[in-house]
């Protein structure tokens, strides 16, 4: 059984003004299999949150930690935190000019595993997971990212994720910008991964609408950078009717 815990994680970022703490002491804790929806405002530190846990060098985590299966991540590189099986889908995925989508993804499925795939059933798994989310063949020879839609980007996320077998996946807002054909198909995706390879998914999102494709088991309200409530999906069904309104300290309405 893995898990990934997060205990009182406090985090700063440098900005033109200074020095900032984002993240103000979260905790959590994702079982495989499990899936928690954070949800909050814009500006609370739901992006700090999926960038610290990847790794990114400009979130310095001052307190605070992230174990997987027990393992200190933060003692991790980025690469090192892939192997181990994490997996971050980013609100904003960047463009890879001159590298394919499928060789993009073999390079990085050796990564991770030590080894490079055979490749007859390498083959075959990416034409099925590339149908399975209904993409059109010729979207493997396009370059990463470039030019892709919104849809695009997102449907190739979690085609990494359906490839590369993350243990834990973090998908930051992998709800905007979609419509409504797109979202069922990316949910689809992330719904078979949990149900297939028993992934533990933290799923951020401003909006509930993702939620009537994925079922979380636990919601957090996620409030000026760290977790003001929680419960299970009848909280996300609440927060869809009042909004974050409550949550807020009087200053920041
Ligand atoms: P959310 O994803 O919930 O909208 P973010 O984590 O993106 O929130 O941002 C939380 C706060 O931290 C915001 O006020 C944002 O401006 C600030 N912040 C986040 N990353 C940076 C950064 N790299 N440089 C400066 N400020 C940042
Ligand atoms: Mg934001
Ligand atoms: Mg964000």
């Amino acid at each position: 059984m893995s898990v990934l815990e997060i205990k009182n994680l406090h985090v700063n970022v440098q900005t033109d003004q200074g020095v900032r703490e984002i993240l103000r002491g979260v905790d959590l804790v994702i079982n495989e299999g499990e899936i928690h929806a954070v949800m909050g405002p814009n500006g609370s530190g739901k992006s700090t949150l999926a960038y610290t846990i990847a790794g990114h060098p400009k979130y310095k985590v001052i307190e605070g930690e992230i174990l997987l299966d027990g393992e200190n991540v933060l003692d991790m590189t980025v690469d090192e935190r892939a192997r181990a099986g994490l997996f971050l889908a980013m609100q904003y995925p960047v463009e890879i000019p001159g590298v394919t989508v499928t060789n993009f993804l073999r390079t990085a499925k050796t990564a991770i595993d030590g080894s490079a795939p055979s490749v007859r059933t390498w083959v075959k798994d990416v034409r099925q997971s590339m149908s399975n989310l209904r993409m059109d063949s010729n979207f493997a020879e396009r370059n990463v990212n470039e030019g892709f839609s919104g849809g695009e980007k997102k449907r190739n996320e979690i085609l990494q994720l359906e490839l590369l077998k993350p243990r834990f996946a973090v998908l930051d807002e992998t709800d905007s910008g979609l419509d409504v054909d797109a979202l069922k198909v990316v949910s689809e995706g992330v719904n078979r991964a949990k149900t297939n390879t028993g992934l533990g998914i933290l799923l951020i999102t401003h909006y509930t609408r993702i939620l009537r494709y994925i079922h979380p088991d636990f919601v957090h309200v996620f409030v000026g950078g760290r977790i003001a409530e929680q419960g299970g999906p009848e909280l996300a069904d609440r927060l869809e009717e009042e909004g974050y309104d409550r949550f807020l300290e009087p200053a920041a309405k």
